[in-house]
């Protein structure tokens, strides 16, 4: 790099390092309590006894850990490097090839995403939570497919690769080789579960990277996470709201993959409380009772969801 180049570079780190492009909810916190919670909520223990024949379920040791806590690292590592956060928004009511965050067009969201660019995390490439997450332009399973980075830096950890180590935890002939691909299978799922946890999150489902860059409190060294959304901050600071939720399974009939973060019945203009909405219409639908938590400290909604995924509880009582 020329010497420009190079001051550019530090410009851009310097401006990028006091924030992130967040994990919507707290990564460390938020996402592992969300995401242990969904296991225990949901029917994997049963699936986990009965069908592949673990006798301890998501208790059992797999790999050095157990099951529960390859999940739980999952929900915590699809933030890790943060610029991968970057393909965690959707918003449902655009076409999915720009349903991805794009507002990052501030002073500090340019710096943000020039930061990214430089890592090679490129605009260009940017996807959207659901694409991101199921490798579907449209809904599964006729939908167009998109391609990713062969660079396995930039490539989704995703529903595919949780199936692809799945069927080399069941087919591999070493003890060790299914051990490590049934560690793999579950962190990878536990990723999936992270990217439909942020379909939860209001600014991740209409295009609001914005509201995350506001100063919330010193905590600790890693100083660019003293900023973030309010919202978000909230949630972390009241663990109750998660471990008290209650489970409400979903209506689906016969869902695709997709059908888990947009089903695309919601167009803005029909707002319903119906449970065979995906994650991100409900949560779209319920901006307006949202916006408060975006931008001050007072709460205003009455529900909201958490997490659709296996064990698809959700409404969680906050005021
Ligand atoms: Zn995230």
């Amino acid at each position: 790099m020329n010497n420009t180049i190079i001051k550019l570079s530090i410009i851009c780190f310097i401006i990028a390092m006091p924030f992130s492009y967040s994990s919507a909810y707290d990564d460390e916190i938020t996402h592992r309590e969300i995401t242990e919670k969904a296991v225990v909520e949901s029917q994997i223990d049963t699936f986990l006894k009965n069908t592949i024949g673990i006798s301890n379920g998501y208790k059992e040791k797999v790999n050095g850990k157990k099951i529960i806590q390859w999940f739980s690292d999952g929900g915590e590592l699809e933030d890790d490097p943060m610029c991968r956060a970057s393909n965690h928004f959707h918003d449902p009511l655009k076409l999915w090839n720009q349903s991805f965050m794009s507002d990052d067009t501030t002073i500090m969201g340019s710096g943000i995403r020039q930061y990214c660019n430089e890592l090679g995390w490129n605009y260009v490439n940017r996807k959207s939570n659901v694409t991101w997450t199921t490798g579907f332009l449209a809904p599964s399973p006729d939908g167009a497919r998109a391609t990713f980075s062969t660079d396995p830096e930039y490539t989704p950890i995703n529903w595919d690769t949780a199936r692809a180590y799945y069927l080399n935890a069941l087919t591999s002939t070493s003890e060790a080789d299914r051990e490590a691909n049934f560690a793999a299978t579950f962190k990878s799922v536990g990723h999936v579960m992270h990217l439909l946890e942020d379909a939860a999150q209001p600014a991740h489902v209409r295009n609001d990277f914005t509201s995350h860059l506001v100063f919330q409190e010193i905590n600790g060294f890693k100083f660019w996470k003293w900023y973030g959304s309010s919202y978000e901050h909230y949630v972390k600071n009241l663990p109750t709201l998660v471990t008290s939720a209650v489970p409400i399974p979903p209506e689906f009939v016969n869902p695709g993959l997709t059908d888990f973060w947009d089903t695309e019945q919601y167009d803005g203009s029909n707002p319903s409380a119906s449970l065979t909405l995906g994650l991100a219409e409900y949560s779209n639908k319920q901006e307006s009772e949202f916006r408060g938590q975006e931008s001050g400290e007072q709460i205003g909604c009455d529900q909201m969801h958490i997490s659709h995924m296996i064990a698809q509880f959700e409404c969680v009582e906050i005021i």
